[in-house]
């Protein structure tokens, strides 16, 4: 019982730090392309290149939903 609780906050806190270093970390642009885009707020970034604003995931810029998304989108592409 007390070992699984250890594991358990060990757990968290890894998850933890995922998502501070995913924060901090630079995304590419989705318009100039450049690896600048930095978190500005709640779900907001913007590019220090190109100045545009991406409303993304609150921790990082993109969601597993808006992954998905495009792949799909790029697929629709393709096979047009
Ligand atoms: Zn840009």
């Amino acid at each position: 019982m007390a070992k699984s609780s250890v594991r358990y906050g060990a757990e968290l806190r890894r998850r933890a730090e995922a998502v501070q270093k995913s924060k901090r970390a630079k995304y590419a642009c989705f318009k100039c392309g450049k690896k600048n885009v930095k978190r500005i707020s709640y779900a907001q970034w913007r590019c220090r290149s190109c100045n545009a604003k991406f409303a993304g995931g609150a921790y990082s810029l993109s969601t597993t939903v808006g992954e998905t998304g495009r792949r799909i989108i790029q697929d629709l592409k393709r096979n047009a």
